[in-house]
C-alpha cells in the first residue's frame, strides 16, 4: 500500500507512529537508566563505609587491637555484601537471557518443599521461628529443580527474615489437574498494599534502612518472578501489616515446549 506524504492523513499516523516508537525507546532508556544508576548506588554504599573503615584506622597513631579487630570485622562484612549484590545481580541477568537454559525434569514438590525447609531450620532457629510443612497431595512436576529451589529458598528466607520472634513459615503445597500450587505464609512484620505493584522490582525495598540491615541485596523478589516467569507460571503476594504475608505461586505441572523449541 503506498503512503502519500502530502496527504494529511497518512503523515499525521506516520509522525503518530514515529512519536509513539520514540516514547517506547525513551522509556527503554529510562529504565536502563534508571537501573545502572540503581546498580552503582547499591556498590557504592558498601564501599563508601570500607572507606570510612579503613581511614579512621590509618588516620591514629596507634589502635588497641580489639579495634582493630572490629573494624576488621565491619569491613569483612561489607565486602561480604558487595559479593552478595555483584552474585545476585549475576544471577539475575542470567535469568533474564535464558529461555532455553531451563534445565527441565520430573520431581516430586513435596520432597523438594521438604529439603529446603530441612536446610534452612538452622537459619530459622537463630530466630526462634518454626518452619512447617503443609501439604495436601502429592504433587509431581516438571520443572528446573535448582531454578525452582532459589526461588523457594528466596520466598522462605523472607518469611524469615521479616518475621517476629517466636513466629512461623509455612509452606503450602497443592496442586489441580494443570497447576501446582506453592504458598509462602509468614507470621511476620507484613507489607501495605501500596507497595505490592514493585515488590518485584530489581532493589526495591518496603523500607530501605531496615531492609539493608536485614541484609538483603534487594534482588530477591526480582530473581523469584523471572525464575517464575520463565515457568510460564505466576506470582501474587496478599498481606497486612501486623499480621502476616503470604507468597501465591502457581506453576503448570507440564512445561510445554515452545514452537521454536519442537520446529
Ligand atoms: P531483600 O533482599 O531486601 O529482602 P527482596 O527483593 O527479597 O529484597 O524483597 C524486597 C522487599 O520486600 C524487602 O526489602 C522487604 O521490604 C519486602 N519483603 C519481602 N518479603 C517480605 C515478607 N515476607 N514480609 C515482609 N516484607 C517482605
Amino acid at each position: 500500500e503506498q503512503v502519500d506524504l502530502h496527504r494529511r492523513d497518512d503523515y499525521g499516523a506516520i509522525v503518530e507512529s514515529i512519536q509513539g516508537i520514540t516514547h517506547d525507546l525513551m522509556e527503554v532508556d529510562a529504565s536502563r537508566q534508571e537501573f545502572v544508576s540503581n546498580v552503582s548506588h547499591e556498590l557504592k554504599t558498601p564501599l563508601s563505609s570500607i572507606k570510612v573503615l579503613t581511614e579512621s584506622l590509618l588516620l591514629q597513631d596507634s589502635v588497641p587491637e580489639e579495634m582493630y579487630k572490629e573494624f576488621l570485622q565491619d569491613i569483612n562484612s561489607e565486602i561480604d555484601r558487595q559479593s552478595a549484590i555483584v552474585n545476585d545481580l549475576l544471577t539475575l541477568v542470567r535469568l533474564e537471557e535464558s529461555e532455553k537454559s531451563l534445565n527441565i525434569k520430573k520431581f516430586s514438590l513435596n520432597e523438594l518443599a521438604e529439603d529446603i525447609l530441612k536446610r534452612l531450620k538452622p537459619l530459622a532457629d537463630r530466630r526462634n521461628i518454626e518452619l512447617l510443612l503443609d501439604t495436601a497431595r502429592d504433587v509431581t512436576i516438571e520443572a528446573d529443580e535448582m531454578k525452582l529451589t532459589m526461588a523457594l529458598s528466596n520466598l522462605i528466607e523472607n518469611g524469615i527474615k521479616y518475621n517476629v520472634e517466636n513466629g512461623s513459615v509455612t509452606v503450602t503445597v497443592d496442586s489441580d489437574h494443570r497447576d501446582a500450587k506453592i504458598t509462602v505464609s509468614d507470621t511476620g512484620i507484613g507489607i501495605d498494599e501500596s507497595h505490592f505493584s514493585k515488590l518485584f522490582h530489581r532493589f526495591y525495598r518496603v523500607d530501605k534502612a531496615r531492609d539493608r540491615g536485614a541484609g538483603g541485596t534487594g534482588l530477591g523478589l526480582a530473581i523469584v518472578r523471572q525464575i517464575i516467569l520463565l515457568h510460564k507460571g505466576t506470582i501474587g503476594v496478599k498481606s497486612k501489616v501486623g499480621e502476616g504475608t503470604s507468597f501465591i505461586v502457581m506453576l503448570p505441572l507440564q512445561q510445554v515446549m515452545s514452537q521454536e523449541a519442537t520446529g
